[in-house]
């Protein structure tokens, strides 16, 4: 191969990849049973550059070539960029050499579309059959599916690949329309559906006879695009609530709008979406998915946006201070994880420990609770941090003044968006 060529390939495509998020490699059962290369079992350690986005995958395009253009995406047609595009042979070499050098433990692999949705699906589905096949490559692989291809391939991809996706795009259907008038909701709903179909009819068979093979075994996930168009976080969180609920999503991802144009519909180019907001959307998505928050309990529409200087947890607690003081040794699972501080796995600690007698602060932080954000809201065995009468206003002061948030500088940029 043309060394040079490839290599310039490689910084086009995967300068191009970086716009996407979605990229996390956690929740496959794949093994290296086969004698062949790499382990998605375990094995896969995820890197994150500063920003927190995962970089341990070669995370590249097939191509950035496209013919649609979407106001958003800086592969779209009418943006004057260098284009290029790899074979599947190239796409199987770079992901087999770099494993071998170390440098990955698996591929992402998204791509513009050329043609059609099916020309350019089969080609992605080629890549990830190679790579099992021929190279016995147990590496983690993450293709992103072309919304409005076929069932045939998408039931092919799900034999091969680890996780498939579908970018949802935008939160809502009118903003869909607006920045990407080529593409149709329904040609992202109609693979997700097949997906969500095959992933428990698989799930069943394999109850029945051991031998099915495996079939996107981490999952199905989507993202959507934050900040491009105008929602605000109530409206974006009820979508992924929806996703979550009705297409099994193993995860949402929120991608902030990176200003590519200055096309009118969209946001100025001085406009980035601050990490901040996509933090606190995560953070809201965790309470969903672990904490057994309901979305309006979150957001809604009194409180339609997530504050950004502090966590939604905290925020929920402090407009709902009538439901706190908790006692520790009392309460239930349920409303201990609704406790600023305390995670799952330190909430599973105070249950299962205070069988054995009356927790006090010193136990609960070898749990692992953050017993400065915590003592505000519970009451133990001991009255060290006795609850003074605060309002939520001083508790909100006390805790900012404490915690040196680093998202707090880009917070002036958020709400000057639109
Ligand atoms: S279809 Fe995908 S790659 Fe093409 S312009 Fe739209 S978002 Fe970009």
């Amino acid at each position: 191969m043309d060394e040079d060529r490839i290599r310039e390939k490689l910084s086009i495509l995967a300068d191009a990849a970086k716009y996407d998020v979605s990229c996390a490699s956690s929740g496959s059962k794949r093994k290296n049973d086969n004698g062949g290369l790499g382990n998605a079992s375990n094995g896969i350690c995820h890197t994150y550059t500063q920003d927190g986005r995962c970089v341990s995958l070669l995370k590249i395009l097939l191509t950035n070539h496209c013919i649609y253009d979407c106001a958003y995406c800086v592969s779209r047609k009418s943006n004057d960029i260098k284009r290029a595009a790899f074979t599947v042979q190239e796409v199987v070499d770079l992901t087999i050499n770099f494993y071998r050098r170390n440098y990955i433990e698996g591929l992402f692999l998204s791509s513009g579309i050329f043609k059609d949705a099916d020309f350019t699906m089969e080609r992605l589905v080629r890549i990830a059959k190679k790579l099992r096949q021929e190279h016995k490559f147990n590496g983690y692989i993450h293709l992103k599916t072309i919304p409005g291809a076929s069932d045939e391939l998408m039931h092919e991809a799900g034999l091969y690949a680890d996780r498939l996706s579908v970018n949802l795009e935008m939160p809502t259907e009118a903003g869909l329309k607006l920045l990407a008038p080529d593409k149709n909701r329904q040609d992202m709903i109609k693979p997700m559906n097949y997906l969500k179909n095959e992933l428990v009819r698989f799930g069943e068979e394999k109850k029945l006879f051991k031998s099915t093979p495996m079939f996107a075994p981490a999952g199905q996930s989507t993202q959507m695009v934050i900040g491009a168009t105008p929602e605000n976080d109530h409206r974006i969180l009820f979508t992924a609530n929806h996703f979550y609920k009705n297409f099994n999503m193993k995860r949402v991802y929120y991608s902030g709008y990176v200003p590519v144009s200055n096309d009118k519909r969209l946001p100025g180019l001085n406009t980035e979406v601050p990490m901040v907001r996509e933090n606190r959307l995560y953070q809201a998505d965790w309470l969903m998915r672990f904490y057994g928050f309901k979305v309006n309990e979150i957001v809604n529409e009194d409180v339609p946006n997530l504050e950004l200087d502090i966590d939604p947890k905290l925020g929920w607690a402090i407009r709902n201070m009538q439901s706190f003081p908790i006692d520790i040794n009392r309460a239930d699972l349920g409303m201990i994880l609704r406790v600023p501080g305390i995670g799952v796995t330190s909430a599973e600690k105070i249950v299962a420990g205070r069988r054995f007698g009356r927790l006090n602060w010193e136990h609960l932080k070898r749990m692992g609770v953050a017993v400065n954000r915590a003592r505000y809201f519970i009451t133990c065995n001991s009255n060290e941090f006795e609850r003074r009468d605060l309002t939520g206003t001083n508790i909100k002061q006390f805790i900012l003044a404490e915690s040196a948030s680093k998202y707090l500088k880009n917070k002036p940029n958020q709400l000057s968006l639109f």
